[in-house]
């Protein structure tokens, strides 16, 4: 059998001649701390990776969590998310604009006003020629001040557009991914027009 090189004790760091190539240390006494060291080490490590799968565990939960959450959201809750995005576009689309229907600039909250209302032409929503900055009074009071919204809106977006307006549109059957959708769309929209600006 060919001698073993001698190497140093992993406890003492004194040199020795091991008998077999798997003797790490000197004498018995450090052989037995050794063990215990290991032992120790392999308890950390399963006690490291307990704790690790434990913190991935409760990160699981609570991304169940507000799935489940979101899932039980009513469609009316996604709606309003696509439709205060969208009316945010709006209103910075036409932030150099006067209020569509009076014309006034004032320091007043300005809307996002529907030409066609969404009660009656729901499909119209989210269509950018039917909703123009518009003030408070106007939207709020007035319902919108449609007799000198109409001139105006013509004005501004051209007959062609207008009638296109007009006309009749399908209903899209929007589902909830629809206006996700949407309302990251107009968020993306809103953004690139800041970043312009
Ligand atoms: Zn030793
Ligand atoms: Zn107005």
């Amino acid at each position: 059998m060919q001698k073993l090189r001698r190497r140093r004790c992993k406890i003492c760091r004194e040199w020795f001649h091991p008998k077999y190539s798997n003797i790490w240390w000197c004498c018995p006494e450090h052989g037995a701390e050794l063990a215990i060291r290991r032992t120790n080490k392999e308890k950390e490590k399963v006690l490291a990776k307990r704790k690790k799968e434990q913190r991935e565990k409760e990160i699981k939960a609570k991304d169940k969590l507000k799935v489940r959450k979101l899932a039980v959201k009513p469609l009316s809750y996604f709606t309003k998310q696509a439709q205060t995005a969208f009316n945010a576009f709006i209103r910075e689309r036409d932030k150099d604009e006067p209020c569509i229907s009076c014309g006034r600039f004032h320091e007043g909250q300005y809307h996002a006003g529907h030409y066609r209302t969404t009660g009656a032409n729901p499909e119209l929503r989210f269509d950018e020629d039917n909703v123009h900055k518009q003030c408070a009074p106007c939207n709020n009071h007035l319902s919108g001040n449609i007799e000198n919204y109409t001139p105006r809106l013509i004005e501004k977006i051209g007959h062609e557009r207008f009638d296109r307006l007009m006309g009749s549109h399908e209903l899209p059957k929007w589902k909830r991914e629809d206006y996700e959708r949407i309302r990251d769309h107009y968020r993306k929209k809103l953004k690139e027009l800041k970043d312009v600006h």
